[in-house]
């Protein structure tokens, strides 16, 4: 029998698999199983819509077995099957574009990193790592004859007349030396569950059992044939049919977590873009959430089949919380790392996916609303584990900057200790003049509640969001404004945008209506030039302030300064902050500066200017430069 040659471009695939993939061999069971599965899915289709077929009996199934002994491993399928043509043609040369992509890319790249080349799905030539041998048993459905290719994966292939009891194919692999490990039920059916757990169909894989007598001798051994797939690609099937106990039994067996999710979200999209998705909110953060290299949570999927659960790219770095599945239907097996990145229709996905988990996040918090004591809950425990993570989102996914707005929470002093609102409750609750919505950053809550910086806004009732958290600094001067589009008037959607303002900056008195009073200024010129001499270049300067109503000193920023909390952080963080020093502003009013006005010691003048300063920065639950100078000059005035 004449062989006939490889493509081409087949014996450079085989060369380039053989020498370049095999730190990855399993893969090639992936494959496989794969294929198979595609010939079980055409067979189907046909059964439906193919008169000649509809007749056929047809119990779709996928046979692995294996033989220690002869080193050989064995995978059939019950699908559509190949004609001689067809097994040439298929085995032959290079069907899929994907693939003479893949070659062009590989042999530009004289660097072959075999973990990189592990990303691709090669098909069924990838079986010849594993193999010496591989033949092929063939019988295309509705046909009589069935045919046998064969090849040892070098020059080419032989193709025969053979005999197949039904439709379908048989590969047999006649593994090599490395290979030989695969002739194992363990590993086999470890390297199944793996990649193909989701595989639609049935995957059974046969095996020997030993029996043991008595005497723990071997007494033989009977052969069994037992399903290694769950075959529960939950997220294929309809939304209509699947109950909550499956969603939630899904996901602990999906991400190892013992405890049910916290909410999930479940699409389907037909059309332009095929492809399912199943996302999860755990009730926990994970405990790597902050860590830069967390593991991500969702996994892709081509066709129900594992392609990667290590691409960072297929959500957005804020919603790295989220645990799932995407799985496409436009996406091939063959698809790289690089080739994933630029991937249209990936990038289409995952942006449907944010606007997906958005909504599903939005329609939690307006539950809390609307909804019972359960709902109210839900969304407490969200906010407690993940309000982080959507405020970075607010700093980096400029996109969905309005969405993520309306659903970041915070502190403020119009709620008790520890209650949460947003920035739509907060204009709600606005007063008929107020223009900004107005914060206080830096320290702990009980500090910022506490902070001199409120004694102006307490007094004319005026609600200030206290944000405790760090980030907090970051992201909400970057954010500006808030912004939102609501129905006007006439009907018409009407955009509003509410300017963000911190309380801890100069300026903020101005803003707040209070007036600037010449007389004021003008008997308390000579004990602020006092303190200004005294405290030097330590603040930026010293002023009468307009917001103090108890205290006797507070601190603030200039405007274009970073505020002493955000310098703080940056330098915590290795990151040179700009030198920036305070303004200290003074209570006129209070009987501390009377007094100061009387004294003519220097030295007590130092103390006193120093001490207003240091307790300002205390306030605000800053570290003071030199704290025992504090608590010198201190106990000098207490001594008096
Ligand atoms: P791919 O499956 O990505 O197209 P492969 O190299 O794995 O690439 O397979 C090439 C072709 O061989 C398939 O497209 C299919 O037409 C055919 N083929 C492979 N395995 C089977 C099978 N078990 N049953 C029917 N056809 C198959």
């Amino acid at each position: 029998m004449a062989q006939r040659q490889f493509q081409t471009e087949v014996s450079r695939l085989l060369h380039l698999i053989i020498h370049s993939l095999y730190s990855n061999s399993e893969i090639f069971l992936r494959e496989l199983v794969s294929n198979a599965s595609d010939a079980l899915d055409k067979l189907k289709y046909l059964t439906v819509a193919d008169e000649q077929y509809k007749a056929l009996a047809f119990d779709p199934r996928i046979d692995v077995s294996f033989d220690k002994e002869a080193r050989t491993l064995v995978v059939a399928d019950n699908g559509i099957g190949m004609d001689e043509a067809e097994l040439a043609d298929s085995l032959g040369t290079i069907a899929r574009s994907g693939t003479k992509a893949f070659l062009e890319r590989l042999s530009e790249d004289a660097k072959k990193d075999s973990s990189l080349i592990g990303q691709f799905g090669v098909g069924f030539y990838s079986a010849f790592m594993v193999a010496e041998r591989i033949e092929v048993v063939s019988r295309r459905a509705a046909r009589e004859e069935a045919w046998k290719w064969s090849s040892d994966g070098k020059e080419g292939f032989e193709i025969e007349p053979a005999r197949r009891a039904e439709q379908g194919t048989t590969v047999t692999l006649y593994l090599n030396e490395e290979g030989a490990s695969f002739a194992n039920r363990w590993t086999i059916e470890d390297v199944i569950k793996r990649y193909s757990n989701h595989v639609a169909f049935p995957i059974y894989l046969t095996f020997e059992e030993k029996e043991w007598d008595d005497k723990g001798d071997e007494k033989g051994s009977t052969t069994k044939t037992e399903r290694v797939n769950s075959g529960t690609a939950l997220w294929r099937r309809p939304k209509a049919e699947i109950s909550e106990e499956e969603y939630a039994e899904f996901y602990k067996q999906f991400s190892g977590d013992s405890e049910g999710p916290l909410a999930f979200a479940h699409t389907k999209a037909e059309g332009a873009l095929e492809y399912a998705a199943l996302f999860y909110v755990p009730k926990k953060a994970p405990f790597d959430l902050y860590n830069v290299d967390y593991k991500p949570g969702v996994k892709l999927y081509a066709k129900r089949v594992f392609i990667t659960d290590d691409d960072k790219d297929l959500m957005p770095v804020w919603l790295r919380f989220v645990r799932g599945v995407i799985d496409s239907e436009d996406l091939p097996l063959n698809v790289s790392r690089e080739i994933l990145q630029q991937n249209k229709i990936l990038a289409n996905i995952r942006g449907a996916s944010v606007k997906k988990l958005l909504s599903e996040i939005r329609q939690m918090a307006d539950a809390a609303v609307s909804g019972g004591e359960e709902a109210k809950e839900k969304w407490e425990t969200f906010v407690s584990q993940f309000n982080r993570p959507l405020k970075e989102g607010l700093y980096q996914d400029y996109a969905n900057r309005e969405a993520l707005a309306e659903l970041a929470r915070f502190k403020s002093t119009a709620l008790e200790d520890g209650a949460w609102t947003g920035f739509a409750d907060y204009v709600s609750r606005m007063k008929a003049d107020q223009k900004y919505i107005y914060y206080i950053t830096g320290g702990a809550e009980k500090t910022l509640r506490a902070s001199p910086l409120l004694e102006a806004y307490r007094a004319r009732d005026i609600e200030v969001l206290v944000m405790d958290d760090d980030i907090d600094e970051i992201v909400i001067p970057a954010l500006r404004a808030y912004e939102r589009e609501s129905p006007g008037a006439d009907g018409k959607p009407e955009r509003k945008s509410w300017e963000l303002r911190a309380a801890n900056r100069a300026g903020a008195d101005e803003e707040l209506g209070e007036a600037k009073d010449a007389a004021a200024e003008k008997k308390a010129k000579p004990v602020i030039e006092k303190i200004k001499k005294a405290l030097g270049d330590r603040v930026k300067e010293v002023k009468l302030s307009r917001r103090l109503r108890d205290s006797p000193s507070c601190i603030v920023a200039d405007e274009n300064d970073p505020s002493a909390q955000m310098a703080q952080i940056m330098k915590a963080m290795g990151q040179a902050a700009p030198e920036a020093k305070p303004i200290l502003e003074v209570n006129g009013e209070h009987p501390i500066l009377a007094a100061l006005a009387a004294v003519e010691d220097e030295a007590r003048i130092a103390d006193t200017a120093f001490v207003l300063l240091d307790q300002a920065l205390l306030a605000e639950g800053l570290r003071l430069p030199d704290p025992s100078d504090f608590v010198k000059r201190l106990n000098r005035l207490l001594a008096g």
